[in-house]
């Protein structure tokens, strides 16, 4: 049960430190119900561009960027106090637009506050190198600027939780910002954007722009006066930003798709890995870019290890993300819905047997816990990211099978692996061509581990000291020490 009971929500856009009516309106629909929860702003190109001049004033000639890295900390760190009188708020609206059980969105606006705390303290921890003994008598320092107004894309499966992996340390850093959420689940950008400024973020210094990706977000990408892009979606959408932020000289950071491999040994703590590779692929309904889709089984154990988890997956309650038992709740739209459906064909068509799940639920985008055995590395199923609870098993031999099957895939964002044998953790995680490992836990997240792909998963990374430093810029700066010698004799 939550104490937050909302009415159907109206934003505009947040331009210059206040709410911008909207021109066109998007209603959005919750998932779970069906009925009306929010009506978003439709942005156009003239609303980003508007929200890009505030945040170029902001930058070139405002207070946030000026400001020592204390006095930008305690900002942040006032940010934290009124996220956490408003987090029930938030998370409520988040589980509303998404069809996610509340107590998960609780645990994503937890995590967002716990990114507003590392960035305070990184933002006073902003250094540089010195170097003394440079040819000629030159001394050298580099250190960090700002990298000027930073595009925040943000897409629908973490509202809170993905803007909490980019918004606080482009505020850490100086930089100021045009967030663009996803135009299905809006709400809690443009509320933490209130709540920012209203904790003393400068007008200007962070504006949101709601809308579709074209032509919201396609407007930002292509900015002349948009310094850095930091991006999180699908890779196909991630190539298009790409191309073009090249044509205006933009930096860019890409957290895109998955297709994560969960490694199960024989000699793991077995209920310790059913639990865990559970959590892995049915976490957010499987609309999580590394969930751990492809699980790869050793041999040996491989039908009990399949029987049990099947079994539990069966018993995972779907349904009403509002339930205080909720653990899958629905899908984000019913496109989408039909996409995860088509896998789930794609599957059966191929070959692969059904082990449990494989419908949709009365009532809702709700899609029942779903296995295949016996997916093989050709199957549609085993390479492209489905963004569902599908979970496609495979088998393996011995460290080098699993090795060859898990990095078998075009993505490389994270791998789960679960055995008691030190020399098999570490070979793994070693050998596995991802920007994250997990040995015996999965999706363990925090502030101060970065967080990106190998590969089509991305490049770049956020979070931890270097996603902080990605909304900075380094500078060279040489000194002379005393007269030197004329140039040309
Ligand atoms: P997209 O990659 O299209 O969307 C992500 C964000 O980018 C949204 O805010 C979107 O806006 C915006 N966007 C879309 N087109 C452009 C553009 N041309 N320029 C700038 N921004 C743009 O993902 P989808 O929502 O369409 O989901 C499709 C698939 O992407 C999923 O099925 C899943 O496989 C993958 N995905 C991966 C995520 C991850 O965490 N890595 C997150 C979400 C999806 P808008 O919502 O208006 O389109």
């Amino acid at each position: 049960m939550s104490s937050v009971e909302l009415t159907v929500r109206e934003y505009g856009h947040f331009i210059d430190g206040e709410e911008v009516a909207a021109t066109g309106q998007i209603d959005r629909l919750g998932p779970a119900t069906g009925e009306l929860v929010a009506r978003f702003a439709a942005g156009t190109a003239t609303d980003v561009e508007a929200a890009v001049s505030a945040a170029r004033r902001a930058f070139d000639r405002g207070p946030w960027p000026r400001l020592s890295g204390a006095e930008r900390a305690r900002v942040l760190l006032d940010c934290v106090a009124a996220l956490h009188e408003r987090a029930e708020e938030i998370a409520m609206i988040d589980a509303l637009e998404v069809g996610k059980p509340l107590r998960q969105a609780r645990g994503d606006v937890a995590g967002a506050i716990g990114h507003f705390e590392y960035a305070a303290a990184l933002a006073q921890d902003i250094h540089g190198e010195t170097f003394t003994d440079l040819e000629n008598g030159r001394m050298g320092f580099v250190f960090r600027e700002p990298a000027g107004v930073a595009a925040l894309i943000i897409p629908w499966n973490f509202p809170a939780g993905i803007f909490g992996q980019k918004a606080p340390y482009a505020l850490a850093a100086g930089c100021t910002v045009v967030a663009k959420p996803s135009e299905l689940t809006s709400g809690s950008a443009v509320e933490i954007a209130r709540l920012i400024t209203e904790a003393g973020v400068p007008a200007g210094a962070f504006n949101v722009v709601t809308g579709y990706g074209d032509p919201v977000g396609q407007a930002l990408v292509e900015s002349p006066d948009v310094d850095f892009v930091s991006f999180t979606g699908s890779t196909a959408t991630g190539q298009r930003i790409a191309a073009a932020a090249a044509g205006s000289h933009k930096r860019i950071a890409l957290e895109l798709g998955g297709k994560s491999a969960n490694i199960v040994f024989a000699d793991a703590d077995l209920d310790d890995a059913v639990d865990g590779s559970l959590f892995s692929v049915f976490y957010n309904a499987g609309e999580c870019c590394v969930a751990g889709t492809r699980l790869l089984v050793e041999e040996a154990i491989a039908d009990e290890f399949l029987d049990r988890l099947a079994r539990r997956a069966g018993e995972l309650t779907v349904g009403d993300p509002l339930a205080d038992d909720a653990q899958v709740g629905a899908l984000i739209s019913p496109d989408h819905l039909e996409k995860v459906m088509s896998y789930v064909a794609s599957g059966k068509e191929e070959g692969a047997r059904l082990l449990t799940g494989g419908a949709q639920v009365d009532g809702g985008l709700f899609v029942e816990p779903t296995i295949f055995d016996g997916v093989t590395p050709q199957m549609r199923i085993f390479r492209e990211e489905i963004f569902g609870p599908v979970l496609s098993a495979a088998r393996f031999e011995g460290v080098e099978g699993a090795v060859a099957l898990a990095n078998d895939t075009p993505y490389g964002l994270g791998n789960t692996v679960w055995t008691k044998n030190v020399d098999t953790a570490l070979s793994m995680a070693k050998r596995l061509r991802s920007g994250s490992v997990w040995v015996n836990t999965s999706l363990d997240t925090a502030p101060q581990m970065p967080f990106g792909g190998f590969k089509a998963s991305g490049h770049g990374r956020e979070m931890g000291r270097a996603g902080f430093e990605a909304f900075t810029e380094l500078k060279s700066c040489y000194i002379a020490i005393g007269k030197r010698d004329p140039y040309f004799g």
